[in-house]
């Protein structure tokens, strides 16, 4: 293969200042990517790693994101811990203020009632969910409340799902003490 020496003031202009892929630069100065690879070898320019490059690329805002993303899973999660739903906001969307900070999700729940009153919601108000069950994001299964009311909501509550998970522990309890009575009897 007949060796093409790149100008190396550009080359590493596009490399390092401009940030271009070697594939892109390839393309800009119609030689092959090998080309470029070995000349900026020559001039003792670490080349990217895939995962440099994906991160740069992430940075640079050419990764393509959210619904064009390969990887797209439908913009939808569950907390594993809480069980909740999140949703993916793209950030050009005005309720994107609703995502958890550094992150492009926002509780399920919570959107469902923003865009129901039309705007986003404020930190200090909770949306509660009537029957308890932590992903039923119907909007009819929601309510707005203040942090106050809320408290107030949860203390009488009878779909609450600590108070179930209480109830249960405490049905499991009472079944154990009677198992232990009958064996100590
Ligand atoms: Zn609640």
């Amino acid at each position: 293969m007949k060796k093409i020496k790149l100008n190396s003031d550009e080359l590493s202009q596009l490399y390092l200042h401009d940030k271009l892929s070697i594939t892109k630069i390839s393309t800009k100065l119609k030689v092959d990517s090998s080309v470029v690879r070995k000349n900026l070898q020559l001039l003792n320019i670490p080349v990217r790693s895939p995962r440099e490059a994906v991160i740069l690329a992430w940075e640079m805002g050419i990764m393509p994101r959210g619904a064009t993303h390969p990887y797209w899973q439908g913009g939808k999660y569950t907390d594993k811990f809480m069980g909740y739903v999140l949703v993916y906001i793209d950030p050009s969307d005005p309720l994107h203020v609703m995502t958890r900070t550094g992150k492009n999700y926002a509780f399920e729940h919570r959107i469902v009632m923003a865009k129901h009153l039309g705007r986003p919601l404020m930190p200090y108000e909770l949306v509660h969910h009537k029957n308890g069950v932590r992903n039923d994001n119907r909007l009819e299964n929601l309510e707005i409340y203040s942090r106050s009311e809320h408290n107030e909501v949860h203390r009488y509550c009878r779909g609450c799902p600590i108070k179930n998970e209480l109830r249960i522990i405490k049905a499991k309890l009472k079944k154990f003490e009677h198992l232990a009575q009958i064996s100590l009897c």
